[in-house]
């Protein structure tokens, strides 16, 4: 990952500075990547739009936040004092839900709020040693068998209906949330286009667990 300027922003609701570390390249060399969508490698940057911020506990869309001050995270300018809340707060399953139910959302926004949200309801249903020993788990109590709760059936019907069939990515998104939501023929028979190349392993994985009738949500070896 090379590193990219860091800029310091203001919090839209308590005027907070929080500092937003930027990469100018990144790679998914060593990735994990999952049904849903989800990934995770150590030369990936989590690109969250929406962040919870430390000192309100207000949602904030960065590219609303104020940039007070940016510059070269190799040289940081010694009179600068940094902020001391960090960027990365991502928002919880419960705090996207409450979100949008007292914000709304443009459906692109929308769309990114309840994918993420769709993600961290499923970090319980994932085991891999190199998430733990990252930390990413830290806060999860994993119980790879647990079923979808009622909110997170809601959030991922509406989801779907947000997704564009005609894109390879969102249909393959969209066959997958309908496999976990049980509807296995309807998944399968988005899946009968066959997949482009970088698509492939994914659309087979998903493929072979609707056929299995296999709801949760599972690792793309
Ligand atoms: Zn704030």
């Amino acid at each position: 990952m090379t590193p990219g300027p860091t800029l310091i922003k203001k919090c839209t609701y308590c005027s907070a500075l929080i500092c937003e570390h930027t990469a100018l390249s990144w790679n998914s060399f060593g990735a994990t990547f999952w049904t849903d969508g989800w990934a995770y490698g150590r030369m990936m940057v989590p690109h969250l739009m929406l962040i919870r911020c430390n000192q309100c506990e207000s949602l904030v869309w960065r590219d609303e936040m104020e940039i007070v001050r940016e510059y070269d995270s190799l040289r940081e300018p010694k009179d600068v004092k940094l902020p001391a809340y960090d960027f990365m707060n991502q928002p919880s399953f419960n705090e996207y839900m409450a979100y949008l139910k007292k914000f709304g959302a443009k459906p692109d926004k929308e769309r990114y709020v309840r994918q993420n949200a769709l993600w961290m309801g499923n970090h319980l249903r994932r085991i891999d040693v190199n998430l733990f020993s990252a930390g990413v788990w830290d806060k999860v109590v994993v119980n790879v068998d647990s079923p979808l709760t009622q909110g997170e059936i809601e959030n991922l019907e509406i989801f779907l209906k947000l997704l564009d069939a005609s894109d390879e990515i969102q249909r393959l998104s969209k066959a997958d949330g309908l496999r976990q939501l049980g509807r296995f023929s309807d998944s399968l028979r988005l899946l009968e286009k066959p997949p482009s190349g970088p698509m492939t392993a994914a659309h087979k994985v998903i493929e072979n667990l609707a056929q299995s009738s296999d709801s949760m949500v599972a690792k793309i070896e």
